[in-house]
């Protein structure tokens, strides 16, 4: 088995930004909302934090309480979105039941739209006019690609159809350059085996351990694994350690390719937030050209 690492590629792109930052004096900045105080959204957010700092990049994080109602945050992210020093708008996910995903993230302004979750975003995304590519299949492009893993005309199983990850990689893989045959599965599928056992590549975003061990895969398949689950383990100091939905030591005597968790997927998501938030603003840049 090979391990395909993540964190040290996400740390050349990290390093790429701050030295551009550098030379180039460009100001760009990320504005952050966090809705309520989910500890699993505080957390992301403050690996977000810690990386914009890194990458000397500005940001601004406005944590607001629970109760706050779909109208105000509509108002924030208008603000946010005529405020010229902020380049891009991130809506941290899951948002309170009260308040329409679809709609908040739709308010953003395309321009500054850094997750790339908007209406906008993900149609021009499924007509493979992206400006911004979502975080997640971005990281996972990013890493086939330095990997060297060819994807033309290849079989790609993607588990999980959510509109951040299993949609988008879907549709992303389909097209020009990567060419890929992909199916989809999600958990209406009946008989997963029966479509990994031809997969040369498996994307799994489900967030489920030991949903995939290696009987159910080709000797030398390829896994991109984004689930991120937490294991009860009395050893560790929180009490919990982090897996993916990979059975990873069933893999051990294989010739399979597999991403960790953690240090896979993970890190590559948050450099790919990096480098939309500096492409939101030199998209800007241009435009007021
Ligand atoms: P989600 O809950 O929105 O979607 C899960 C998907 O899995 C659904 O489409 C569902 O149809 C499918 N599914 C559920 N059970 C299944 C089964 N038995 N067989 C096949 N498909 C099944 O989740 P999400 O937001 O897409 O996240 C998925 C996982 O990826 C989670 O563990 C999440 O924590 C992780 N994640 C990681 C990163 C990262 O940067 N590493 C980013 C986003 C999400």
């Amino acid at each position: 088995m090979e391990i395909l690492e993540g964190t040290p590629l996400a740390n050349k792109i990290k390093n790429e930004i701050k030295d551009f930052i550098k030379e180039t004096k460009v100001k760009a900045k990320l504005s952050v909302i966090l809705v309520g105080d989910d500890m699993a959204s505080k957390i992301y957010v403050n690996t977000k934090t810690k990386a914009l700092d890194y990458c000397n990049l500005e940001k601004d994080i406005h944590f607001l309480p629970k109760k706050t109602t779909e109208k105000e945050l509509l108002n924030l992210v208008e603000e946010l979105n005529t405020d010229n020093s902020v380049s891009a708008i991130l809506v941290q996910l899951p948002l309170p039941d009260h308040i329409d995903t679809i709609k908040i993230l739709s308010k953003i302004k395309e321009e500054k739209d850094a997750d790339g979750f908007g209406i906008t975003s993900m149609g021009k995304l499924s007509i493979g006019r992206s400006n911004i590519i979502p975080c997640t299949p971005k990281g996972i492009l990013t890493l086939l690609e330095y990997y060297k893993i060819d994807t033309k005309s290849k079989n790609c199983v993607v588990i999980g159809r959510s509109t951040i990850v299993g949609r988008p990689i879907s549709i992303l893989l389909s097209q020009e350059p990567y060419n890929a045959t992909v199916t989809s599965c999600h958990s209406k599928t009946t008989n997963l085996k029966d479509f990994t056992k031809n997969a040369d590549i498996i994307i799994t975003a489900v967030g489920q351990a030991n949903l995939i061990n290696s009987s159910m895969c080709k000797n030398d398949v390829v896994i991109i694994d984004v689930g991120m689950n937490r294991i009860k383990d009395d050893t560790k100091k929180k009490g919990y350690r982090l897996v993916g939905d990979v059975n990873f030591e069933s893999f051990r005597d294989t010739d399979a390719k597999i991403t960790p968790v953690p240090k896979g997927v993970g890190p590559l998501t948050i450099a790919s937030l990096m480098q939309n938030t500096v492409l939101c603003e030199l998209g800007r840049k241009v435009s007021e050209k």
